[in-house]
């Protein structure tokens, strides 16, 4: 999709700091984080979210978690403890359509999952 934000980030048209980079993934630090350590993991097939996966993408998805769990060690959160999450649609407050995965951690992050 051209005008995807990640699609453009996958491109190189878009600046990010890149942490991680297969075939499949790529991994970049949130612009805005909400932890010490808050990643954004993304298949590079464009997906519009979790609704939308197609059996291509939905063979990259636990890779996307073995991935997260090298970097969470990667990155020292491996002990004391992450949280991986996808927001879908409206709800949720999805913002960037195109699936990505939160890699969080270096806090405390709260035990609630909704207010
Ligand atoms: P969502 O709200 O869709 O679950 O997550 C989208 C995430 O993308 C947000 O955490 C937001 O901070 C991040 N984000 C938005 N624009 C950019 C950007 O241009 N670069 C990077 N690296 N992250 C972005
Ligand atoms: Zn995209």
């Amino acid at each position: 999709m051209s005008d995807c934000l990640f699609c453009r980030i996958l491109r190189r048209e878009v600046p990010a700091t890149i942490v991680y980079e297969d075939a499949d993934v790529l991994a970049f630090k949130d612009i805005f984080p909400q932890a010490p350590v808050h990643l954004l993991l993304v298949p590079k097939l464009h997906c519009d979210g979790l609704n939308d996966l197609s059996p291509e993408v939905l063979a990259v998805v636990p890779r996307i978690m073995e991935i997260a769990a090298r970097l969470a060690g990667e990155q020292g959160i491996a002990q004391s403890g992450w949280r991986l999450l996808a927001n879908c649609g409206e709800h949720a407050g999805q913002t960037v359509f195109h699936l990505h995965f939160h890699l969080l951690g270096g806090k405390p992050l709260g035990g609630k999952l909704c207010q």
